[in-house]
């Protein structure tokens, strides 16, 4: 569903971030890719929804060629989750929520019922959690927020960015269990970095391992351990 072919980044200074590397990410996997500050994680990710432009190579998203996709199209069938989300702080959190969907034009009952029911499921009761304000939420409230926010309109493909780096480890672990649940009801295409192999062996369906812009190795979490 999403693949790279011989794609690499090479910033204006120079530097060669992504150095010709190849894969292929099934409909409906969770593929991490994990390796050392600077390796070229966030690079390879943002070049999936065109945020950075490719030096050389190609990326196919379902067969077609990013290039060739209507840029609002692609960015509304990717929902991107950064480390730092940043929720407008006088919006509550369903309006926070809403708008993706709104732009979508979804109907207003439909947005509603969507958003409620994604509350609920990473345990933020809708009743008490929709119409707070960002800062009546914790840290790791929040983060889950961003998470929903990015599921709500229902897009084909996920990114996360490092999504729980920021948090405390207990409500990392908390996230990353509700990060299962979701993974396991909903079923979307996952591309998410990370630092830490031990984020990556609880969630990958595979892992990709970069080291100075070139990929090491791909496999599950299962080949890694027993083959590393
Ligand atoms: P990671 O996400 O693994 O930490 P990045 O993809 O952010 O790695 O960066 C890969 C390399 O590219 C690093 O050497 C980084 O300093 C460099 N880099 C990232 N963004 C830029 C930029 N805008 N201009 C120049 N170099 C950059
Ligand atoms: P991340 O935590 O996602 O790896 P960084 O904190 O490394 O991001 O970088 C934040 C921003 O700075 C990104 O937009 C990245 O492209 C840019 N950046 C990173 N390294 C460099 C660099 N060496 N030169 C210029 N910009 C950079």
């Amino acid at each position: 569903m999403i693949k790279f072919e011989n794609v690499s980044k090479r910033y204006p200074d120079g530097t060669a971030a992504v150095d010709s590397i190849q894969f292929d990410i099934q409909q409906g996997e969770f593929f991490v890719i994990i390796g050392p500050s600077g390796c070229g994680k966030t690079t390879t990710l943002k070049m999936i929804n065109r945020l950075i432009p490719l030096t050389d190579g190609t990326i196919f998203i379902n067969g077609k060629k990013i290039s060739e996709y209507d840029i609002h199209e692609l960015r509304w069938n990717i929902g991107y989750v950064l480390q730092q989300i940043a929720l407008f702080p006088h919006m509550t959190i369903e309006e926070n929520i809403a708008i993706v969907p709104e732009m979508k034009k979804w109907e207003k009952n439909k947005i509603k019922t969507r958003i409620h029911e994604l509350l609920d499921m990473v345990g933020l009761d809708h009743e008490t959690y929709a119409h707070r304000k960002p800062t009546e939420l914790s840290g790791g409230q929040q983060q889950r927020v961003g998470v929903i926010r990015a599921l709500a309109a229902d897009p084909e493909i996920i990114l996360m960015d490092e999504p729980f780096s920021a948090l405390d480890p207990i409500s990392r672990e908390k996230l990353q269990d509700d990060l299962l649940d979701l993974k396991k009801n909903l079923k979307k295409t996952t591309v998410f970095v990370t630092h830490d192999m031990r984020e990556a062996l609880k969630l990958a369906d595979r892992i990709c391992i970069m080291k100075e812009g070139k990929i090491v190795q791909i496999g599950t979490p299962h080949e890694l351990v027993t083959n590393p």
